[in-house]
């Protein structure tokens, strides 16, 4: 069989099955995913009112909170197929956001939302807030808000382990290079790298997958989320070069909620000084090996 075969009719299915059902190939150590003990319970707040938030009101009276998240992103927002179940560092930040405005875990609904889809669904009320690998830029600022940044990434770029040719965004001219649509990645290659040869697609693991099967030669996105994928089959993949651009990610809320932005501002400072987002890193993305980072700075910025 032809390499590309070997990939598409063996490895392909592997993959898959490593990505949603989170254990190893057969005859390989399974892959450790993160473990229900080893996550923090944080403390749900008592008596907790924000009168002055209407999306907070709305959810009040819902007696849930709706979340937006991403499913496909290993270590950050994972949904386990069979038990429907989220997890990931996204989804523990989405639940200590939860704790401190009052609702308890089994009141928080997860909603899957792709990368270019976030801005309308905060806007429209389909979730309360989003919590998924969401980068903080200014002109996201003008259809959504922000608290945060809770994590500092940057972008980078995903290819096969045999792969000798591309080790940095400037060995992209003439190449296939897969990112989602709608993203800052993307838009960075279209501006800056006009020279790569660009596939969009709703998500990064649809790019994966185009990568295993030689479609695209590389997936560019998050080194965050370029590393848990590399964990998954490092047999297949490699992250290579030094990250080329700076990705603050944010807590999106819908525009001129501020209240509920300020309170999330809070909530999330509070975690970091009493180790819950540490020990939130440690038993989920810290499991693509890169030990826990300080916390980038809260920028609680003006009401505009
Ligand atoms: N952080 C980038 C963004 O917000 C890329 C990851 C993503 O698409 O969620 O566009």
């Amino acid at each position: 069989m032809k390499r590309t075969r070997v990939l598409r009719t063996v490895l392909l299915p592997l993959l898959t099955a490593v990505l949603l059902v989170g254990c190893g190939r057969p005859g390989s150590p399974p892959v450790k995913g993160p473990q229900p003990e080893d996550l923090p319970v944080y403390q749900v707040a008592t008596d907790f009112r924000l009168p002055d938030s209407r999306t907070w009101e709305r959810a009040r009276k819902r007696g849930r909170l709706v979340v937006g998240v991403k499913e496909d992103q290993p270590y950050l927002g994972e949904k386990d197929p069979a038990a429907g179940r989220y997890s990931g560092f996204d989804i523990e930040i989405a639940k200590m956001m939860a704790a401190s405005l009052g609702f308890r875990p089994e009141q928080i609904e997860f909603k899957t939302i792709a990368s270019a889809n976030r801005e309308t669904a905060l806007q429209n009320g389909q979730i309360d807030y989003y919590v998924g690998t969401y980068t903080i830029n200014d002109n996201r600022k003008k259809q959504v808000g922000f608290a945060g940044p809770y994590f500092m990434a940057g972008q980078s770029l995903l290819v096969r382990r045999d792969e000798k040719d591309i080790k940095g965004p400037d060995d992209l001219a003439g190449k296939k290079v897969c990112s989602a649509a709608g993203s800052t990645p993307y838009q960075r290659l279209q501006r800056e790298y006009p020279k790569a040869v660009l596939v969009a697609y709703d998500t990064y693991s649809i790019c994966v997958d185009n990568l295993l099967t030689y479609q695209v030669d590389a997936v560019s996105t998050d080194d965050s989320i370029l590393l848990g994928y590399a964990a998954k089959v490092p047999e297949e993949l490699k992250v290579v070069g030094t990250p080329f651009s700076k990705e603050p990610y944010g807590i999106g809320v819908p525009r001129g909620d501020d209240a509920l932005r300020f309170a999330l501002d809070d909530a999330l400072a509070a975690h970091e000084r009493n180790g819950d987002w540490k020990k939130a890193y440690e038993a989920t993305l810290g499991l693509s090996g890169v030990p826990a980072p300080t916390p980038p700075p809260i920028d609680r910025y003006p009401t505009s």
